[in-house]
């Protein structure tokens, strides 16, 4: 997986509104995603003010973890009927 956000900032499609923008990042690892069309999820700049979502490559180790750890429990919770 590749999770890089190049410093060019081509234009990617923001996950959370679903339209195309130059300001993504990626936001989450959504387990349920993984078996359509990959597991990051991004948001643009608006997007991430709008519902305070903080870019994962901005979190502290600890944060990340926990953030991780999170999805993985949901994901293993509720399998694939989400
Ligand atoms: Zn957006």
């Amino acid at each position: 997986m590749d999770f890089a956000d190049p410093a060019g900032s081509a234009e990617r499609l923001c996950t959370w509104h679903r339209g195309p923008s130059t300001t993504t990042r990626l936001v989450r690892v959504d387990a349920a995603t993984t078996s359509s069309r990959g597991a990051g999820v991004y948001a643009c700049v608006d997007c991430r003010t709008r519902d305070g979502l903080t870019p994962l490559d901005t979190l502290a180790p600890a944060q990340l973890y926990k953030q991780l750890e999170a999805t993985a429990i949901n994901f293993l919770g509720r399998g694939r009927s989400a």
